[in-house]
């Protein structure tokens, strides 16, 4: 017996180096890994026990590599629905940050939210997202801002391995809030973050990627710029919230820095997108924020797409700008919003998400070698999976070479 899983008669869409579109395929699994991909005629009878131990029959519909949502700050207390009712009365979210709520309001409940409470909430949000093909996510911490909290977030996050079939990639976002008792000495928090947090969370590992929050409301260019030169020197590697609100030229220092990513980008110049496109910095996007707090400024996505910067689309799910946990309702709005086709999307949650992740050479296509993260839809196009996003499209999840039981 040569392999262990057979998934046959499916309609492979996966992007590789060129977008590939198999109208009708067979993927053979060993152990965690894609061994063999063949294309075969429909309804072609292949003597399926010869080949492999356990065979899934796809009907030809379709199956695509697991979806990678490569943003998102899913670990966190409370709830702030209430700041969608204050800005529909006309309060910015800007203002009604500046007056303790927003990202605030999220870090106190957090702080003093158990390590138990906080899992189980996580869980099952992770659950939620798991059963719509996600197979990998991105977790930020930020919602501490002391040390204690960020250190639980980040373990939380980590803790999702163990309760369900997801990889989880951590990111301490040291710089996302001014906690209260700095805000008239921002660079003393900021001093502190650098010389005594990122040292702790690289020393234990908590995360991969560290990120900030590089905006008029959140942490100057200057502020951002030491505080990842320390966390590369670490050995940590970087994304940045950047050119959310307003153009701090955030996502060029970044991406000169070497990041991985650059995220939200809606005041991106088109200067420093030809800037950014030398690079290999994955440009994310994130139309559920932007959709959420009903920005009108849309990120250049033109010029990105001209100059050939890799685009992924993520959630950012969180609880006071995005608040969704669905990858394909985002995959709608990337669509709807942000008019990006079904191949850049497909592209956007998986290949261009796993670079943003520094993970593509293992995940986010379905290619020989890679590990066997896939999920058949009850679909035969992904265009489907985009424009009926609240419809449950997804029939079996495998997550490294094993069938999920949802
Ligand atoms: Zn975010």
């Amino acid at each position: 017996m040569k392999y262990d899983l057979q998934i046959k008669n499916v309609r492979i869409a996966t992007v590789n180096n060129e977008n590939q579109i198999i109208p009708c395929g067979r993927v053979f699994i060993k152990g965690n890994k894609i061994a063999k991909i063949e294309c075969h005629e429909e309804n072609e009878d292949s003597e399926i026990n010869i080949f492999a131990k356990k065979a899934i029959d796809g009907k030809g519909l379709l199956l695509t590599p697991g979806l990678i949502d490569c943003h998102t700050h899913m670990v966190f207390a409370g709830d702030r629905s209430n700041e969608l009712f204050l800005r529909n009365r006309g309060e910015s979210y800007c203002s009604i940050t500046k007056r303790g709520g927003g990202i605030l309001s999220t870090v106190k409940q957090t702080q003093i939210t158990e390590f138990n409470l906080l899992e189980n909430s996580a869980v099952s949000r992770a659950k939620t997202m798991l059963k719509q093909g996600v197979t990998t996510i991105e977790i930020k911490s930020g919602y501490g801002l002391n040390l204690n909290t960020e250190e639980k977030i980040l373990k939380v996050a980590k803790a999702l391995e163990f309760s369900l079939p997801i990889s989880v990639i951590t990111t301490y976002l040291g710089l996302h809030a001014i906690p209260e008792k700095y805000k008239y000495n921002i660079d003393l928090y900021v001093n502190k973050v650098i010389e005594r947090y990122l040292p702790v969370i690289a020393e234990k590992k908590l995360a991969t990627f560290v990120d900030a929050f590089c905006d008029k409301i959140a942490f100057t260019k200057h502020q951002v710029e030491r505080y990842l030169n320390k966390a590369k020197q670490l050995g940590f590697k970087l994304k940045l919230h950047a050119e959310q609100m307003s153009d701090q030229k955030g996502a060029l220092m970044a991406a000169k820095l070497g990041a991985h990513s650059v995220d939200h980008l809606e005041y991106l110049s088109k200067r420093d997108c030809l800037e950014i496109s030398k690079m290999r910095t994955v440009a994310v996007l994130l139309p559920g924020a932007y959709y959420y707090l009903k920005e009108v400024k849309l990120p250049p996505i033109d010029t990105l797409q001209e100059y050939k910067i890799p685009i992924a689309i993520a959630s950012d799910a969180n609880p006071g700008t995005s608040p969704f946990f669905s990858l394909p309702l985002i995959m709608n709005m990337a669509c709807v919003i942000f008019g990006l086709d079904s191949n850049d999307i497909l592209k956007g949650v998986t290949l261009n998400a796993a670079r943003a992740l520094g993970i593509s050479d293992n995940v986010g296509s379905v290619e020989v070698g890679k590990i066997a993260d896939l999920v058949l839809w009850k679909t035969k196009s992904f265009e489907r999976v985009i424009a009926s996003p609240t419809e449950e499209l997804c029939s079996t999840i495998i997550k490294e070479g094993k069938i999920v039981k949802l």
